[in-house]
């Protein structure tokens, strides 16, 4: 057993994360915010490695209210298919529209976008610290369009707060982001062409 830890955690630290210590071959419980079903693919297949991974559906950002539906179900969709628990929060729009208030016009991977994943990784930490959950991470740095470090950071401060840890990553490293793509195909998942907001959309 402690070789096949060791492997898996070799595997995963080459996929760009830094993993606890493990003990007695327990796999520990993460709560892992989803942006949506390709990306949870090859996230949730690294971490099963090491973790239980519990998806988190958390996106208040997606517009309009059918793209939030085509998400969750893709979401869905890959959690019974990994076995894997999927919480979903009831979610309501009005707090994020008025969290990214003045920054409409911003360009993607500015400061409405820090801010819009700021409110989901708080809110995903809260959660875990809700559920007596150790550990908390999101599948938002497998995408090629996302700044990993800055995300890092941000999680990582959360959890600082919160008496929690953050698993820093890049899954995109090793192939990741083109990996979840084929594995979406593999699927047949919805595949969306913007990143979620009603801005985003209209700068498709
Ligand atoms: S572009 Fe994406 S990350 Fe940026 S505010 Fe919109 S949904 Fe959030």
């Amino acid at each position: 057993m402690a070789a096949v830890q060791k492997n898996s955690r070799r595997r995963t630290e080459e996929a760009g994360t830094r993993l606890p210590l493990l003990e007695s071959g327990k796999k520990p419980p993460i709560l892992l915010h989803i942006c949506c079903g390709p990306c949870s693919t090859h996230v949730i297949d690294l971490l099963k490695e090491t973790y239980q991974p519990i998806g988190f559906f958390y996106n208040p950002n997606l517009f309009p209210r059918d793209e939030y539906f085509k998400r969750l179900e893709a979401t869905a969709k890959v959690s019974r298919r990994q076995g894997t628990a999927l919480w979903i929060p009831p979610v309501v729009p009005d707090p994020w529209l008025d969290a990214v208030k003045g920054h409409e016009s911003d360009p993607e991977g500015g400061r409405r976008c820090e801010i819009c994943i700021r409110l989901r990784l708080e809110v995903t930490a809260w959660m875990a610290k809700s559920a007596c959950l150790g550990t908390f991470g999101t599948t938002l740095t497998i995408s090629p369009r996302k700044n990993s470090k800055k995300i890092n950071q941000l999680g990582s401060d959360l959890a600082g707060k919160a008496g929690l840890s953050f698993l820093e990553a890049d899954f995109k490293k090793k192939d990741g982001f083109l990996k979840s793509v084929q594995k979406s195909k593999d699927l047949e998942l919805y595949r969306q062409d913007y990143c979620g907001c009603c801005f985003s959309m209209a700068a498709r």
